[in-house]
């Protein structure tokens, strides 16, 4: 399989390199030339499949460069009961007897979903790397849950370096903790005066100069590398199959977002032939991606823009990975979406409401919802009152989004995509009680913290790199 562009580059190379390059040279996120679908005879085939095997298969067509038994030991080394706290990996659970289900995905190293794919990426990379016998320093930027996903799955890592930029002071306690606490030389916490966005653009920036890129090894863990997106849809097959419908039934899938990498997973999901019915996009008060669901038009919000709210993950004026999803709205057009990021670049807004497009919007099954913090406390309390269940902030925009858009006889897989143990002060204020950590994080805001403070300013960080890697 070879990758191309979503801006129109065509020659990307194979799944080893998009791995490693992150950004294609022409600004553009790397996307397989086509995507593959499984015919309903072979959905079936997949159903009593354990996970590492249901990952072999969902990745397989997009990975031709790693022979089968070396991918497939990566998986199983990758998707383990130790790392994960269960058999299942993603363990789906009902909400009484309702129609709605809780799809666990934050039992992982750091208690956020981006474990699961960054968990394979530490995996993937060490091997990739081994192969090639090269290093790689990853440039990320992180509002709170990659940055520690990331950062727990380089752990020991050899040939891997992380540097990791984070808003300074805008993460949680516990974040910041789970981040600042790791003592690794292959790890660097970079704390940028600035929001999240200023962050992604930094990295982006760097990464906009090819022969630093190149002098300098970097490569990215963000949302935007294709193994990541790739991973992530697993876990739609897993859910779906769980649920034990029978063949060919639509089960829908609500999903809290913020750079749009999880829910693309579940288009991704649904185009590979996925019975996926309607998937909602739950945005916060940071409802760039609700408007554009609403009125097709996508008009980003600088940096200065975004709010702080309850659920900090999702507060991001930019989505990266929509620029993937616009793109397949095209029908793989990468002079249209060219066109179209020029606008976004220059600040102005992309209108799709006449355009053909917006039929094929329609069609996609995508539909935003948006939530509020007082929204948010209201669904943890009522979760918790109602099941017994006590759900995160991240996670309580996305079941109100599902709640909003069920529909009688078709089930609603929302997405949990951390614990509540990591936001502790928004559950505390919505119970009056503390979220159960696991003891593995107990008392962890009391350990030393290793990182350092940089303005917003590229050639700061640049000079920084420089240094570190003498
Ligand atoms: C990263 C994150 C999100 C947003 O996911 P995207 O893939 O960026 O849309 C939502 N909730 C939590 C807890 C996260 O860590």
């Amino acid at each position: 399989m070879k990758y191309v562009s979503t801006r129109g580059a065509s020659n990307l190379g194979h799944f080893s390199e998009v791995l490693l390059t992150g950004l294609a040279p022409d600004g553009g996120l790397a996307m397989p030339e086509r995507i593959p679908a499984f015919s309903p005879a072979e959905l079936e085939e997949l159903r009593p499949l354990s996970y590492p095997e249901l990952a072999y298969a969902v990745m397989r067509p997009f990975i031709d460069d790693i022979p089968e038994a070396d991918l497939r030991r990566i998986l199983s080394s990758t998707y383990t009961e130790a790392a994960f706290h269960s058999p299942e990996i993603t363990p789906l659970t009902r909400l009484g007897n309702s129609e709605l289900y809780v799809l666990e995905l934050s039992n992982g190293p750091s208690l956020a979903f981006k474990d699961i794919a960054m968990q394979f990426l530490g995996q993937v990379f060490e091997y990739t790397l081994g192969q090639r016998d090269q290093h790689l320093n990853i440039l990320g930027a992180t509002s709170g849950d990659t940055g520690s996903a990331a950062e727990y799955a380089m752990l020991g890592k050899a040939r891997v370096n992380v540097f990791m930029l984070s808003p300074h002071g805008r993460m949680s306690p516990f974040q910041q903790a789970q981040m600042f606490s790791l003592n690794e030389p292959n790890i660097v916490n970079i704390a940028i005066e600035g929001v999240f966005d200023d962050c992604q653009d930094l990295v982006k920036e760097v990464n906009a100069d090819a022969q630093f890129k190149h002098n300098y090894h970097i490569g990215a863990v963000n949302s935007i590398n294709w193994a990541r997106v790739m991973a992530q849809a697993v876990y739609y097959f897993k859910a779906y199959f769980a649920l034990g419908l029978p063949a060919g039934a639509l089960a829908d899938f609500s999903v809290p977002s913020g750079n749009f990498g999880n829910v693309f997973a579940g288009y991704l999901a649904k185009l590979m032939g996925l019975p996926v019915g309607k998937l909602i996009v739950a945005s916060n008060e940071n409802d760039v991606l609700h408007e554009f669901f609403a009125t097709g038009n996508y008009h980003v919000r600088p940096a200065a823009q975004v709010t702080q709210t309850s659920s900090p993950s999702m507060d991001i004026g930019k989505a990266s990975n929509f620029e993937r999803y616009l793109y397949l709205i095209t029908g793989g057009d990468g002079t249209q979406t060219l066109s179209w990021w020029a606008e976004v670049g220059a600040g102005r807004p992309v209108k799709l409401a006449s355009s053909a497009h917006w039929d094929s919007v329609k069609a996609s099954g995508l539909l935003g919802s948006r939530s509020t913090h007082a929204e948010r406390l209201d669904t943890i309390r009522r979760i918790d009152a109602q099941f017994g269940r006590l759900i995160d902030p991240h996670t309580a925009d996305g079941v109100l989004a599902g709640e909003r858009f069920q529909r009688p006889g078709v089930p609603m897989v929302c997405l949990e995509t951390a614990l509540p143990a990591k936001f502790e002060e928004t559950v505390q204020e919505a119970l009056h009680r503390r979220a159960e950590r696991p003891a593995r994080f107990v008392g962890i805001e009391q350990a030393p913290k290793h990182f350092v403070v940089l303005p917003n300013d590229v050639q700061t960080l640049k000079g920084f790199i420089a240094q570190k890697l003498g």
